[in-house]
């Protein structure tokens, strides 16, 4: 970013600062910060503010200040805030107005993203884009994203998270997107949100700031939200694979890619499952609305690249194929990984490793179980890990089928990964997944 100390310090009503010192950068964590930097004390386990002369050290150059200015350090520009969350969104804000790129907004229970990666990849074909970093997509990552974008940004992609209603509201008023969509009503967060109609209001959320004449894309296949688009002024496209305004026909899937048709081109995307074929639509829609052409769209897509360890194809040490999906789980993305395992066409055998799904609240025992329902005799071997698949495990040994199944506590971790060692044959697919905080990513480690 690119703002003067002057111009910041009048966003918050001091008007004392005369200073063109320009600043570059703006960082809440004192280890990143660079030169010229903005040091943000946000407070986490620990007030940032203790942090503030750590930040002065590694070369900031202003810090925002909530607390007694008599105890401000005075070697530095020190810009008092009431709050210094609150203070970071205004900036954020304020700087968004300034570049003025077009903006995106993506939400949803699951795939928020990988379609953010796709949108930017197909926008990054014709306009300077620039994405949400990685996950970054609260009321602190939202901003932050917001203010490392390029003072010449045309496109911002931004991922919106959340797991508590009114949250949504809030990062949808400050981004104010031109288009914005929704790729799935699932059941993550259900805890806080009550119910799946609970869940897709909360998702409807990312309309409150959308530009009245913009864009809002949405699943056809979801009936909960039939109801809540009647009033919306802007306008909808709903997407699906076999129904909805812009659909697509799978005509090839393999273990790399799936390739697809939408009205009469050929688009293809370095990933499985219908799932992504879906979020593909989604870039589709936004590329579309804001003027990408069609071949530009065919070449975004095929190049875009996924974040690190989400669906990730791996070679394990003896050969064998691992699809690590470890980064986190619930039970419609677990429900659509194991389908397209079972879909896919392989020369082995296929195991699959399956560890809890967190945060599901009073329903999560069942939520579990019902995994068995995409668990058939194309697989082989089932290893289960934690406490709550003990439900999976019930289920699945009621079951009159030729799979074996196993299950491990939380802490047998490291009998899990022997026993999956001793089991993998260099033919055989085996697909990981559950939720980040089972840390199946030392099991996958172990494996390659
Ligand atoms: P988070 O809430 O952690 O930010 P996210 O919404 O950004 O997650 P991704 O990281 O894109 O989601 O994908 C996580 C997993 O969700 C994928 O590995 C895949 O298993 C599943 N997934 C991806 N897209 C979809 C989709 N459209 N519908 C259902 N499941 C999906
Ligand atoms: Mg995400």
């Amino acid at each position: 970013m690119k703002l003067t100390v002057k111009e910041i310090a009048t966003l918050f009503g001091q008007n004392e600062f005369q200073e063109e010192t320009i600043i570059s950068t703006i960082e809440f964590d004192s280890r990143k910060i660079t030169s010229g930097g903005l040091f943000v004390p946000l407070a986490g386990e620990r007030d940032g503010h203790d942090f503030v002369a750590a930040a002065k050290e590694n070369g900031a150059v202003a810090t925002f200040w909530s607390r007694d200015l008599k105890d401000a350090p005075t070697d530095m520009v020190v810009i008092l805030v009431a709050d210094v969350l609150a203070a970071l969104q205004t900036l954020a804000q304020y700087y968004l107005q300034k570049v003025n790129p077009k903006v995106a907004a993506i939400t949803g229970s699951n795939g928020k993203t990988t379609t953010k990666d796709m949108t930017a990849a197909v926008m990054a074909t014709q306009f300077k884009t620039y994405k949400t970093q990685g996950n970054y997509n609260n009321n602190i990552g939202m901003p932050y994203t917001i203010l490392h974008m390029p003072t010449d940004c045309e496109v911002l992609v931004l991922e919106m998270g959340m797991d508590h209603a009114g949250e949504l509201t809030e990062l949808s008023l400050l981004a104010q997107p031109d288009a914005a969509a929704i790729t799935i009503i699932g059941e993550a967060h259900i805890e806080n949100l009550g119910s799946r109609t609970g869940i897709a209001k909360a998702k409807m959320e990312i309309t409150a700031g959308l530009k009245r004449d913009g864009l809002l894309v949405i699943p056809a296949d979801e009936p909960l939200l039939t109801p809540l688009i009647v009033d919306l002024p802007q306008k909808i496209t709903t997407f699906g694979l076999d129904r909805g305004n812009l659909t697509a026909t799978i005509t090839k899937e393999d273990k790399a890619k799936t390739t697809f048709m939408i009205h009469k081109t050929e688009y293809t995307i370095p990933v499985i499952g219908g799932y992504n074929v879906k979020n593909a639509l989604i870039a589709y829609a936004l590329g579309k609305y804001f003027g990408v052409s069609p071949q530009n769209i065919q070449r975004g897509l095929a190049e875009f690249q996924l974040t690190k360890n989400r669906t990730e194809w791996l070679a394990a040490k003896n050969g064998a194929q691992i699809l690590s999906d470890v980064y986190n789980a619930n039970p419609t993305a677990m429900g659509l990984v194991l389908d397209t395992v079972s879909n896919l066409k392989t020369d082995g055998r296929k195991l699959a490793v399956l560890a809890d799904m967190l945060e599901l609240g009073p329903d999560s025992k069942t939520m579990h179980a019902n995994m068995a329902y995409h668990i058939d005799d194309r697989f082989s071997v089932i290893f289960l890990y934690g406490s709550e698949m003990k439900a999976l495990f019930n289920a699945l040994t009621q079951k009159d089928s030729q799979f074996t199944v196993y299950h491990f506590d939380k802490e047998n971790k490291a009998e899990l990964i022997k026993l999956i060692q001793a089991e993998l044959q260099p033919t055989d697919t085996i697909v990981l997944k559950g939720s980040n905080g089972m840390g199946l990513t030392e099991v996958v480690s172990a494996l390659v």
